[in-house]
């Protein structure tokens, strides 16, 4: 099955999914969007009014302000994938609880899977803690993980900069910094053989590398 493929199937199984109490009084399932074959994932919290509206993510503000800092290190969004971390709005934009994003992670398991990005970029403490277990996003924020083939790089959630002046200039510094960084150092480990997913379903039957988790900057 091609990557387009398996999105749309994942799509499809969220716009529908019952496995946890999110989708009760929401508009849509907000599945994520963007290039099936992106070289950077952005993996954020959780839908908000203006993406359960729409059913898109960061569609409201944080979503204009990502758009601008995309731009900042000349991304546009139709070159990446963006999702997140619960696929329903939680009520009141309340935070999602642990049992909600275990329901829901397999669904983003099979989309980093199915994209096999070089790139991570988490944005805000749930999709970092999926990665930086017990880490504090205020201590490594802008920092690189190489984690199981793929480079991961922690943000803050755009909405946080909005909600938070002092927080803004180090959103775009981090961003400015640590995206261009991440991105050519996945250029530099993949031309050195050291940048190695875990193989997809339909590649050939050789096992996955081990997991490695290295800092790089
Ligand atoms: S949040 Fe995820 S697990 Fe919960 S109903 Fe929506 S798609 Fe299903």
């Amino acid at each position: 099955m091609s990557a387009e493929e398996v999105l749309e199937r994942i799509a499809a199984a969220v716009r529908d999914c019952t496995k946890c109490d999110l989708y009760r009084n929401t508009k849509n399932g907000v599945p994520g969007e963007g290039d099936p074959h992106a070289e950077v994932m952005f993996i954020g919290e959780g839908p908000g009014y203006h993406e359960d509206r729409q059913g898109r993510p960061f569609v409201g503000p944080a979503g204009a302000f990502l758009n601008e800092l995309l731009a900042s290190v000349g991304l546009d969004r139709s070159t990446v994938f963006i999702t997140n971390v619960v696929k329903h709005r939680p009520p009141e934009n309340r935070d999602p609880l642990p049992e909600e994003i275990a329901a829901c992670g397999d669904y983003l398991t099979e989309q980093i899977a199915a994209i096999d990005p070089k790139v991570i970029v988490t944005l805000g403490r749930f999709s970092m803690a999926r990665f930086f277990p017990g880490a504090r996003i205020g201590a490594i924020h802008g920092q690189a993980k190489l984690i199981d083939g793929r480079i991961v790089v922690a943000m803050y959630h755009p909405a946080a900069a909005l909600h938070q002046a002092s927080l803004k200039q180090t959103v775009i510094d981090d961003f400015k910094r640590a995206i261009p960084a991440a991105l050519t150092e996945a250029t530099r480990l993949a031309a050195a053989g050291k940048l190695s997913a875990p193989k997809k379903q339909d590649d050939d039957d050789q096992s996955p590398p081990p997991p490695q988790q290295m800092t790089l900057f």
